[in-house]
């Protein structure tokens, strides 16, 4: 028989990725009660599918605090999670293709210069002589020798594990269907295989990642949120040839190679075939491969054994939605990563535990306001509405 158990807390979160995840040990941290609820398994979605890049370098300016703040959480790993997720400073490398590019690089090194980056020019003839493996179509490049790559498998589940061992409720397999709020108390409710379990909470953590659309619209929100499956592929471990994260100014492919020898490999998008499932083109597996041969001439004769991909949500700018909701007190937002939130989770979540405690943070976040998306919030007659199945946009 189906039971409705009841709960009451501090802080609900919706989302066990590594945002939820490490919100949640943040407010267990600073002595909140905290319920997290998770349809599948914690870190299962992007935060434990994606390609383990662990960069600064290149992200927007506005982003930077965010990033340096994560930064010195990422040092702190083995403290906080009993792990270190395999992280590393093996700092990322963006290769410039082109002279148009290099004087990007050195344009964005001026840019962030506010910023502790640390970031070193390297010219063409430097590069021949210290990376003998890269393809001769990288005319120099820029190193952030603090940046670095981690496991996403381990790392992202470790902070759901952390949180739940710091006292934090983590309720996996509870998909929230229903979201309401009484002018005083949040009611979310979540479907698990024994029943109903209904969580009350003055404040609401929304950290659905690509999903967190269909949450937001239960408040009037509707930022133009969309998902898509960025694409993933590994090799057969071959001899270790490199130390860096590479990526490569402009975009279209990045590639690391880790302890025992597979070279992973991100590029272009996936197949979507609907809000939870996604695959690999063969077209696309194509150019991924021959742009990591150009790049990387040592992989012509190396297998791909594994490809995947993973949904994760979009904003238009490709910068988050973090922040207060515009319409419901205590209701925070903490989605849209757009490709880019596994380095910068952990200081999202730290953010959010800020904002639930204190209504405020000290980490800029201005430019990750959900006023930025001009669309009137809807009005709402209902005070329980079911959370719809989100769709492509
Ligand atoms: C293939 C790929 C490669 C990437 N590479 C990088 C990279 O190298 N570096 C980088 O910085 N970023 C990268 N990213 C982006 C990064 O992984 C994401 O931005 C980040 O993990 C987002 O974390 P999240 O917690 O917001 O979302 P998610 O990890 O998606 O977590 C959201 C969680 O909410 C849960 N949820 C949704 N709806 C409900 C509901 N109704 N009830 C309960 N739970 C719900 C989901 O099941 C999910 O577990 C990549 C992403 C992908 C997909």
């Amino acid at each position: 028989m189906s039971t409705i158990q009841k709960l009451r807390t501090d802080v609900v979160i919706v989302g066990g990725g590594i945002v939820g995840a490490s919100a949640a040990l943040a407010l267990r941290r600073m002595g909140a009660a905290v319920v997290l609820l998770e349809r599948d398994l914690c870190g299962s979605r992007s935060s434990g599918v994606n390609f383990g890049g662990v960069r600064r370098q290149g992200r927007p300016v506005s982003q930077l605090p965010l990033a340096q703040r994560a930064h010195r959480i990422w040092a702190q790993l083995p403290a906080l999670l009993g792990t270190d997720g395999e992280y590393i400073r093996s700092g990322h490398f963006k290769i410039a293709r082109s002279e148009a590019d290099m004087a990007s690089l050195e344009r964005y090194r001026a840019l962030s210069s506010d910023f502790d980056l640390g970031l070193e020019l390297i010219s063409a003839a430097r590069l021949r002589t210290q990376c003998p493996w890269l393809g001769t179509r990288a005319v120099g490049g820029s190193l952030c020798l603090e940046d670095g790559q981690a496991n996403p498998r381990l790392v992202s589940p470790a902070f759901a594990l952390a949180a739940q061992r710091a006292g934090a409720q983590v309720l996996e397999r509870h998909k929230v269907e229903e979201v309401a709020h009484d002018g005083e108390l949040f009611m979310v409710r979540a479907a698990h295989a024994q029943g109903t379990l209904e969580v009350q909470a003055p404040v609401l953590l929304n950290c659905a990642g690509a999903w967190a659309g269909a949450i937001a619209a239960q408040f009037g929100e509707t930022p133009p949120l969309t998902w898509r499956s960025p694409l993933m592929a590994v090799t057969e471990p071959v001899a270790h040839f490199m130390d860096w994260s590479l990526g490569v100014e402009g975009g279209g492919i990045y590639c690391r190679q880790v302890e025992r020898g597979n070279l992973v490999i991100g590029g272009g998008n996936g197949l979507t075939l609907g809000p939870d499932r996604a695959r690999a083109e063969r077209e696309g597996i194509a150019l991924l491969a021959q742009q990591a041969v150009e790049l990387l001439p040592a992989l012509r004769h190396a297998h791909i054994i594994r490809t995947w991909g993973g949904t994760e949500g979009y904003l238009p700018d490709r910068q988050p939605v973090l922040g207060p909701s515009r319409t419901t007190p205590g209701l925070f937002h903490g989605f849209g990563f757009s490709g880019a939130g596994f380095q910068i989770g952990p200081a999202a979540g730290e953010v959010l535990a800020d904002l639930a405690r204190d209504g405020h943070t000290e980490t800029p976040i201005d430019a990750f306001a959900i006023e930025r998306f001009d669309t009137p919030p809807v009005s709402l007659s209902a005070t329980v509405s079911a959370v719809p199945t989100a769709s492509p946009t």
